[in-house]
C-alpha cells in the first residue's frame, strides 16, 4: 500500500494481507518491497514514487512555503558550505533523505522569486506548471537536437512553436519559418546570448560592406577591424549589450535619453550620432531599439531608428526581452510600431510568457547571415538531410552546439493556456501595476518617476526642488532600505541620473492583496522616513 508521510510517499506491508497470503507469495511480496526500499538510482519504481514526491512538495513550496519565509534569503554567506558534508557520499542515500534536505537547508537560502507575496523586484518571473512540466520532459528525453537528424521531432516542434508565438504576438509575416522569405524564429538561452549572435551576423555583414577593396573575404577575416565597428543603444538599453560589445571587440555608444522623451531614443540623437562616426571613418553596424527597457519600460520609436539604419545599411535589432510578450494585446499594437523593418527580435518567453528560465525567442529576418557567421560542420556531423539542404539546423543559428529540447516547454504553455489564458496573464500585471500608480498619484509623499508602463511602476519619494542630488540619492536610498527592511523586495535604478524605485507586477498567482499589501508597505515607509530625514533633508537644499 503507498501512503503519504511527511510529503514522501511510502510503501506500507499491510500486515492483514501478509497474514492471509501463502508463505511463497508472502517471500515475494517483501522480495518486492526490499526491492523498492533499496531501489538503485536507476529504478522506474523508484523514480515514479519519488517523481510524485517531488511534484507535491514543488506544489506546497510554490502555494505556501514560500509565502512563510522573508522574500529575501537570510543566509549567511557560506551557510551551505558549513552545513552540508565536505564530501559527495560514499553510499547511495534514498530521496526522502534529499527531499528533506530541500526543506530544510534548500528553501532557507532561497531568495522567493516565484510566488513570495513580497516580490516585486527585477520583472516579476513567471514559470508555470506545465512549462515545469515541460522541462522535465526535456529533461527526461534528453535528445540533443543540434541538427535536425539528431531529434527531427526537437528541431521541428521549435519552428512550429516559435511560429506559433509569433502569431500570437502578431510579429510581422517574415520573422516565421513558415513565411516564403529566408526569416524564422530559434530559441537561445538568453537574451544575452541572442544579442551576440545578432550582433555577429551583423558585425560581418558590415564588413564586408565596408570592406576595402581586395581585402580577403573569407569566413573569420577581418575585413574592417572590429574595433572600427560601431553599435549604437541608448543610455537605457540593457547591460548584455554591452557585454556583447564587449566579448565580440565592439565600439558601443550609449546615447543619451530625456524624460521629456519618456527615457525612449529619439532617431535624430542616433542621426547624428551615426553621421559623426561615418564622418570619421568608422563603420557603424547595428542599432539597439528596446521595446520595454529595463528600467522604465520605454518603448523606442522603430520607426525613427528604421530611417536611420535603411539610411546607412544598419541592422536593426528589437530587444524585446520583456516588453515582447505584451504584443499579444491588441490594445498595445502601436507600441510595436515599425518591428516590421526590424532585422531581429527578441523575446524572453522566460520573462513574461509563462515559462522558467531558459527560454529567450530570437526571430530574424533572414537567417542568411547568421548562418554565414556561424556556419562550420566537421566531417562527423555531416548528413544526408542537411546537405540536401532539406532541413533547419539550429547548430548554425546558435554559439555552442549542443541544444536541449526547450521548445517543449513552449509548447506546453501555449497549450495548456491557449492564446486566451496567455494574454489574461499579461493583462492581469498590467491591471496590478496599475493599482500601484494609482496608490501613488493619490499619495502625497511619493511621486512617479516615470509614466507606468506594461506591469512596472517607477516611484520616488517627492523631495524639495532644490536638494542637492547626492541628498535625494540618500534619501531615495533611505526609503529603499526601510521598504526591504518592512518585507518588501523592490530594486532601484536610475532615470535621467536621478534615483528612483521599481515595482514590478505581475506574477502568475500574484493577488490583488498583496499588490495592495505592499503599498501599504511602502506608503509606510515613506512616512517613516519623511519623519526621520525631515530635518537633514531641510539643512541639505
Ligand atoms: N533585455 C532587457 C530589456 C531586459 O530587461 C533584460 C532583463 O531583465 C535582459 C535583456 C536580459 O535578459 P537575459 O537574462 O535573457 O539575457
Amino acid at each position: 500500500m503507498l501512503s503519504v508521510v511527511g510529503g514522501v510517499v511510502e510503501l506500507r506491508l499491510p500486515l492483514s494481507a501478509l497474514a492471509a497470503a501463502s508463505a511463497a507469495a508472502a517471500l515475494g511480496y517483501a522480495a518486492w518491497i526490499r526491492t523498492i526500499r533499496d531501489a538503485p538510482a536507476t529504478s522506474s519504481a523508484d523514480f515514479v514514487r519519488s517523481g510524485v514526491a517531488l511534484l507535491k512538495w514543488l506544489v506546497d513550496y510554490r502555494t505556501s512555503a514560500c509565502r512563510r519565509f522573508p522574500v529575501l534569503s537570510q543566509a549567511k554567506p557560506n551557510q551551505l558550505r558549513d552545513t552540508l558534508p565536505t564530501a559527495a557520499p560514499e553510499q547511495p542515500e534514498p530521496f526522502s533523505a534529499i527531499i528533506s534536505d530541500m526543506t530544510t537547508k534548500i528553501v532557507p537560502g532561497l531568495t522567493h522569486w516565484e510566488n513570495s507575496a513580497a516580490f516585486f523586484a527585477y520583472f516579476k518571473p513567471h514559470s508555470s506548471f506545465p512549462a515545469v512540466l515541460g522541462e522535465l520532459v526535456c529533461a527526461g528525453l534528453n535528445v540533443m537536437g543540434f541538427d535536425w537528424i539528431a531529434s527531427p521531432a526537437c528541431t521541428e516542434l521549435e519552428v512550429v512553436t516559435l511560429d506559433w508565438l509569433g502569431r500570437l504576438l502578431r510579429l510581422p509575416e517574415k520573422f516565421l519559418s513558415s513565411s516564403p522569405g529566408p526569416g524564422g524564429g530559434v530559441i537561445q538561452t538568453s537574451a544575452g546570448e541572442a544579442s551576440i549572435v545578432v550582433l555577429l551576423a551583423a558585425t560581418r555583414a558590415a564588413q564586408r560592406r565596408d570592406a576595402p577593396v581586395g581585402a580577403p573575404d573569407e569566413a573569420g577575416g577581418t575585413d574592417v577591424g572590429r574595433e572600427r565597428c560601431v553599435v549604437y543603444t541608448s543610455d537605457q538599453t540593457h547591460a548584455i549589450i554591452k557585454k556583447a560589445c564587449m566579448v565580440l571587440g565592439l565600439r558601443c555608444r550609449a546615447l543619451p535619453t530625456a524624460a521629456a522623451d519618456g527615457f525612449a531614443l529619439r532617431g535624430t540623437t542616433l542621426a547624428t550620432a551615426v553621421a559623426a562616426d561615418v564622418e570619421k571613418g568608422l563603420t557603424p553596424v547595428a542599432v539597439i531599439g528596446t521595446s520595454g527597457t529595463t528600467t522604465s519600460c520605454a518603448f523606442d520609436p522603430l520607426p525613427d531608428l528604421a530611417d536611420v539604419c535603411d539610411a546607412h545599411g544598419l541592422w536593426l535589432h528589437v530587444d524585446a526581452a520583456y516588453g515582447g510578450a505584451y504584443a499579444c494585446l491588441g490594445e498595445l499594437s502601436p507600441r510595436f510600431a515599425g518591428v516590421e523593418r526590424a532585422h531581429s527580435f527578441c523575446v524572453n518567453a522566460h520573462k513574461k510568457l509563462l515559462c522558467p528560465f531558459d527560454l529567450a525567442c530570437l526571430y530574424v529576418a533572414d537567417r542568411t547571415p547568421l548562418l554565414a557567421a556561424l556556419s562550420l560542420t566537421p566531417e562527423y556531423l555531416r548528413n544526408a538531410p542537411s546537405e540536401a539542404g532539406a532541413v533547419v539546423d539550429f547548430e548554425h543559428w546558435q554559439l555552442g552546439l549542443g541544444r536541449r529540447f526547450r521548445a517543449l516547454k513552449l509548447w506546453f504553455v501555449l497549450r495548456r493556456f491557449g492564446a486566451v489564458g496567455i494574454r489574461e496573464h499579461v493583462r492581469r500585471g498590467i491591471a496590478l501595476a496599475g493599482r500601484f500608480a494609482d496608490g501613488v498619484l493619490a499619495s502625497d509623499m511619493l511621486e512617479l518617476a516615470a509614466p507606468p508602463s506594461l506591469s512596472l511602476v517607477c516611484f520616488r519619494l517627492r523631495a524639495p526642488e532644490a536638494l542637492s542630488a547626492a541628498a535625494d540619492d540618500q534619501l531615495q536610498r533611505a526609503l529603499l532600505e526601510e521598504v526591504k527592511a518592512r518585507g518588501v523586495f523592490i530594486i532601484h535604478s536610475r532615470l535621467g541620473g536621478r534615483l528612483i524605485l521599481r515595482f514590478a507586477c505581475g506574477g502568475v498567482e500574484q493577488r490583488e492583496a498583496e499588490v495592495d499589501a505592499a503599498f501599504a508597505v511602502v506608503a509606510a515607509a515613506a512616512r517613516h522616513v519623511r519623519r526621520e530625514t525631515a530635518d537633514d533633508t531641510v539643512n541639505q537644499t
